[in-house]
């Protein structure tokens, strides 16, 4: 079911009508707005329920939330669409923490903070759209405005931020630790958040890049992550996922070699197309990486994983691995990864509490990098590759705002491949393109993932 309120179908006609700036700027802004919430009350209820028992969609509601007051060093967005990212998941099975408990902690910072602190928290950490009003603080973005959000949100008062962004006190996930995320009418996003919208790709294409492509970007490319080299060996677990399509992707443009692992046959052949070689059957190797009768790691597991990367690769080791599955394979990839080689992680999926033999991490001198998101250069960075057609979505189906709920249930079931997108302004999936010749040139590539 599609938005239809009077703030949809204003905006809708503005954009398909080419409106100036001006325009966009009158349209009204309602008090209230439709958006994919969570409500702090389902932590106690929901949120208390057996892990196996949770789903996403019993926590997800889709109705009216207040429109708040913007600040001035904000930007006030429609957005046309979304996407799921794992942070939404847990946000909406209330893990680690209920996220309340984020919002509770923002409204304590400034005045403007305490506007987060609802009973309703928004969510989504990606969208796409067109700016409706700038806070009088914003210069570089007007009314009318195409854009992205860069999921970084982080105001910069502290010194520690100013070499690198993620280095600040105050830096939170944008939709996550606070409100007014991507998943709604309407969106509320920092000046120092938005970035110009790749015009070759639809509304729903576009959202489902900013917070994968620049977590990987960092993770991989950037100096403050593993700063790959041609030539590196990289192990990509989930290769057909959010974060390891565009790993892979970074690995294959940058003179790497990735080394995908995937548990599909699906997921394999939509590597094969990016143009990975070697590529692993987590489900066919049916790896043990800890033993099921001892609960104890199994280091003949981990060799077997070494030894398949080997015959793979031609005896090479791996220089890098590419890590967020976390406490399942996280001794497996301290152990494969060759001496001097660098683990980047920014996740633990599989549980937060990693075991590794560390002898094989300190005798043959390997590194263990942390990587958090990325900061606004980062993000910027890994945007201009895409809007260049260097980089592509990975987006496999779009669900409407009203089903937001199933769609975390597939990325929580891990029933997905690459990304699942939410249509939130955007009526049908495939609006929203104007650099058709670009399109052109890459459709089988922004298509590969496709259903
Ligand atoms: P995703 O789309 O669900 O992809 C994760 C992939 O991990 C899946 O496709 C799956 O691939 C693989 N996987 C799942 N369980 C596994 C296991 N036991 N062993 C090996 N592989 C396994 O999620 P995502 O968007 O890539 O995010 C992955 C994680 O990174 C999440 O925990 C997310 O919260 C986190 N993350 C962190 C940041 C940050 O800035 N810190 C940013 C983005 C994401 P196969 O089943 O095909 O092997």
């Amino acid at each position: 079911m599609t938005i239809d309120t009077d703030l949809a179908r204003a905006v809708r006609a503005a954009v398909a009508g080419g409106a100036s700036s001006d325009d966009f700027g009158a349209i009204p802004v309602p008090e209230s707005y439709v958006g994919a919430h969570l409500r702090a009350e389902d932590a106690d209820t929901i949120g208390k329920l057996p892990r196996e028992e949770k789903r996403p969609s019993l926590a997800m509601h889709v109705g009216e939330v207040p429109t708040p007051e913007l600040a001035p060093d904000e930007v006030l967005i429609a957005s046309f669409a979304s996407s799921v990212n794992y942070n939404t998941v847990w946000s909406a099975i209330f893990e680690p923490v209920p996220t309340f408990a984020f919002l509770k902690r923002l409204a304590k910072t400034h005045g403007y903070g305490s506007r987060h602190d609802l009973p309703t928290h928004v969510v989504g950490s990606d969208a796409c759209g067109v700016i409706l009003r700038t806070g009088a603080a914003v210069s570089r973005w007007k009314p009318g405005d195409r854009v992205l959000v860069h999921p970084n949100y982080v105001a910069l008062e502290e010194p520690q931020g100013h070499d690198d962004a993620i280095l600040d006190p105050d830096q939170r996930v944008w939709g996550f630790e606070c409100n007014f995320g991507g998943m709604g009418e309407l969106c509320v996003a920092r000046g120092d958040q938005v970035m110009p919208k790749p015009e070759h790709l639809s509304w729903e294409e576009a959202a489902s890049m900013p917070l994968v492509n620049c977590t990987a970007y960092r993770m991989l490319v950037s100096p403050n992550g593993a700063n790959m080299q041609q030539g590196d060996v990289v192990l990509v677990w989930g290769a057909g996922g959010g974060l390891g399509g565009f790993a892979l992707q970074y690995v294959l443009a940058g003179g790497g070699y990735p080394v995908c692992v995937v548990s599909s046959e699906a997921k394999a052949q939509k590597c094969r197309e990016a143009g990975a070689e070697w590529i692993i059957n987590r489900a066919e190797e049916d790896y043990r990486f800890w033993d099921p009768e001892t609960g104890q790691q199994n280091p003949r597991e981990h060799l077997r994983l070494g030894k398949k990367i080997r015959e793979l690769s031609g005896g090479r080791d791996v220089d890098i691995v590419f890590e967020h599955p976390g406490r399942d394979t996280f001794g497996a990839s301290v152990f494969v990864t060759r001496r001097g080689g660098k683990i980047v992680t920014c996740a633990s999926t599989t549980g937060f509490m990693h075991e590794f033999d560390n002898r094989y991490l300190w005798m043959f001198a390997k590194t263990i990098v942390g990587s958090h998101l990325a900061n606004y250069r980062e993000g910027w960075a890994a945007n201009e590759l895409c809007r260049a057609g260097r980089t592509h979505p990975i987006l496999s189906r779009s669900y409407p705002l009203s089903e937001a709920g199933q769609a975390c249930d597939d990325v929580h079931d891990n029933a997905h491949l690459g990304k699942v997108g939410v249509l939130c302004l955007a009526e049908a999936e495939g609006e929203g393109v104007l650099d058709d010749e670009l399109r052109t040139l890459h459709l089988p590539a922004i298509r590969r993932f496709r259903s």
